[in-house]
């Protein structure tokens, strides 16, 4: 099936919305640079009107300022630009759950599966402009391909505020006549080695043979090749709409297996330290905990189990793994060990057992931390959940298989 993507670029991002928020810098050509004495600042964004004296993106104020005598410099304010990604992500979310953000003001979409319930993809693409300018107040230029590449291509050779297509149909009379640097990702290196080849359009790429870029550029030069030919399938990635984490785990295979309680002990303090760090990072609780044993032989057997509440104490994941190995019928020496945190919940201290007291969960979560955020500022060696320096000795990390 072909593929429906888009390419959305703010146009003149920070300076159209700095006349956005200032109306009377509308019509004269502006720049957005961070320092006003024109000796050292450089072009973050340039109005239409400034286009026209041939202002450059990173070119020095004092050079533009030489070509545009009345050039005005306003500061970039970039809590406004980051809101106004943010406006427009949520616009975008509303046709697609597939938005992969490219920098602030740019993004693609993934509408494949849109058309149904928002019309054809020229449809949707003209209406997510439209609003945009509507509710945004600013304009934007949209691509509309097969890929992202193509996609990319055409909304920067779109007018400001309007759509651009290339389909399967007419990308070689489009795409091919282009320089090579007009495609993302050739850089000025890859520039310089195709020019020396005799290559300067998209087109001399697609008709050189695979294997001929392979030998100037490497694995690049075939990746470029397949993107002219119109065979770029990268996705669209979805930042925003992750798989929520199902469960954090920690386990450890031993190269001498573990014969006594002293050393199972001693793992799972270790294993619930490293899970407990990992919940904190991703802001989770565990609601449930499950340990795998295996012994020499590679039979594998596990227990879980539910908490009364819901927890990221490495404390409480070490005392209900011990509690749980308990039911293990232990007549052979163990290979491997595992302790995973089940069934995480973003919410705290959630209550899964309601004839359950509320002991001192809480303590014991407050000294997770403290050890979490001493162990970020001074390193992982500064500071550990004690426990013997004699064990950490006999069994630390260098006894554990990589
Ligand atoms: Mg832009």
């Amino acid at each position: 099936m072909n593929r429906q993507i888009l390419h959305i670029d703010m146009n003149n991002c920070f300076a159209s919305i700095e006349m956005k928020l200032r109306p009377e810098l509308r019509g004269i050509p502006l720049v957005v640079s961070a320092s006003h004495d024109g000796r050292h600042g450089i072009v973050l964004a340039k109005s239409e009107e400034a286009k026209i004296f041939n202002i450059k993106t990173a070119e020095p104020i004092w050079m533009a300022k030489k070509r545009c005598k009345d050039l005005k410099i306003v500061e970039p304010h970039y809590d406004e630009y980051k809101k106004h990604s943010i406006w427009a992500r949520e616009i975008y979310y509303s046709y697609t759950n597939q938005v992969e953000p490219f920098s602030l003001d740019e993004a693609w979409l993934d509408i494949t599966g849109s058309t149904k319930l928002f019309g054809t993809p020229l449809e949707i693409a003209n209406t997510i402009r439209q609003r945009i300018k509507d509710e945004l107040g600013i304009t934007v230029s949209v691509g509309l391909s097969f890929n992202k590449i193509f996609a990319k291509l055409a909304s920067d050779i779109a007018r400001p505020d309007s759509v651009n297509e290339i389909r399967k149909d007419n990308f070689k009379q489009i795409v091919w006549p282009m320089k090579i640097s007009n495609m993302m990702g050739i850089g000025q290196a890859s520039v310089k080695k195709l020019n020396e080849a005799g290559i300067f359009s998209l087109g001399d790429i697609a008709k050189t043979k695979r294997e001929e870029l392979e030998k100037i550029l490497g694995s690049h030069g075939e990746k470029i090749w397949d993107q002219v030919n119109g065979l770029d399938n990268s996705e669209v990635k979805d930042f925003h709409h992750l798989d929520p984490i199902k469960s954090i785990s920690h386990g450890r295979t031993f190269i001498e297996n573990l014969d006594s309680k002293e050393e199972i002990r001693y793992v799972f303090h270790r294993l619930a330290q490293k899970v407990s760090r990992r919940l904190i990072e991703e802001n989770l609780e565990a609601m449930g905990v499950q340990i795998s044993v295996k012994d020499k032989d590679l039979k594998q057997e596990s227990f879980q189990k539910i908490l009364d509440y819901s927890s990221f104490s490495s404390i409480v994941l070490r005392d209900t793994a011990l509690d749980l190995f308990e039911n293990y019928k232990w007549d052979k020496s163990i290979r491997f060990l595992e302790l995973r945190a089940i069934n995480l919940t973003k919410d705290s201290n959630v209550q899964t057992n309601f004839l359950a007291d509320f002991k001192d969960e809480d303590k014991k979560s407050k000294l997770d931390k403290a050890i979490f955020n001493l162990q970020n500022n001074f390193g992982k060696d500064m500071v550990k959940l004690g426990y013997s320096p004699d064990l950490d000795e006999r069994y630390g990390d260098e006894k554990f298989e990589r």
